[in-house]
């Protein structure tokens, strides 16, 4: 598998209204000056005020959006999970994992047979034929991240998966990230609201500030990870003082 690597990546938007014609565009920088290497089964969490750039980043390495200058390196087989599962609302759970397979080449029976899989590892085996407004916000996330890793990505995005659920679904899903990620080793980046989510989760957090990497934090303590542990709250003090 290949790392992944960021060098001098710059983002500009547009901004400006197109009713006035004659006015002037003028540009918002969404990132600037980005060097990131991740290597190859790393578990990485970014995090940041809002606006400085996280999402953008996210969508850079999974190739939606284009960058402005600079050069990225990256592995073909990507996956993304978003805030919402973005289910289609008319296909069953079973329906939604298996769409993207068989659009890859899989006959019916063999995306069937994928998904099935990737469900059960989810825990949403007894849901295969239910509608996702038959699920609870949790089980719909599940969806979304069955239905990311029924590809066998190399790399998995996930941007705020988790940023809409109550504490107790999202310390479930937590558990079930890292035996994912333990029993499959695809390099994760995941961006986060909570910096208490992206220590007990990664081996290394991303620090982001006014649309740039202020700093890259490696977490070395062992998991699983407890708040109470050595080490935790003084991470979360270095973090929160470099993002103030
Ligand atoms: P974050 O995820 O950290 O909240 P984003 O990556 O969404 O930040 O946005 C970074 C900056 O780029 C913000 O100023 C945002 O308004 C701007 N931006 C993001 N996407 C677009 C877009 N499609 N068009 C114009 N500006 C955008």
């Amino acid at each position: 598998m290949t790392d992944i690597i960021l060098e001098s990546i710059t983002k500009s938007y547009d901004s400006g209204s197109r009713l006035f014609r004659r006015r002037k565009f003028s540009q918002i920088w969404a990132l600037q000056d980005i060097d990131l290497k991740v290597s190859s089964g790393e578990f990485v969490c970014i995090v940041g005020p809002s606006g400085c750039g996280k999402s953008t980043l996210l969508k850079i390495i999974a190739g939606l959006e284009k960058p402005t200058s600079g050069e990225i390196q990256r592995p073909e087989n990507i996956a993304m999970v978003f805030q919402s599962a973005g289910l289609l609302p008319w296909l069953t759970v079973e329906e939604n994992v298996s769409l993207p397979l068989k659009m890859k080449g899989l006959s019916a029976k063999e995306a069937r047979k994928q998904a099935d899989f990737y469900l059960h590892l989810v825990g949403l085996q007894k849901f295969l034929q239910k509608l996702p407004r038959e699920l609870s916000g949790g089980q719909r996330q599940r969806v979304g991240i069955a239905r990311a890793l029924s590809v066998k990505p190399d790399v998995l995005l996930l941007d705020e998966p988790f940023a809409s659920l109550d504490t107790i679904t999202v310390d479930d899903l937590h558990a079930d990230l890292l035996e994912i990620w333990s029993q499959f080793k695809p390099t994760v980046i995941m961006v986060s609201h909570s910096i208490e989510e992206a220590i007990s989760l990664s081996d290394r957090v991303i620090v982001m500030t006014e649309n740039t990497i202020k700093k890259s934090i490696p977490i070395i303590f062992s998991r699983p990870r407890q708040v109470s542990q050595v080490g935790f709250v003084v991470a979360v003090t270095k973090i929160k003082d470099l993002i103030r």
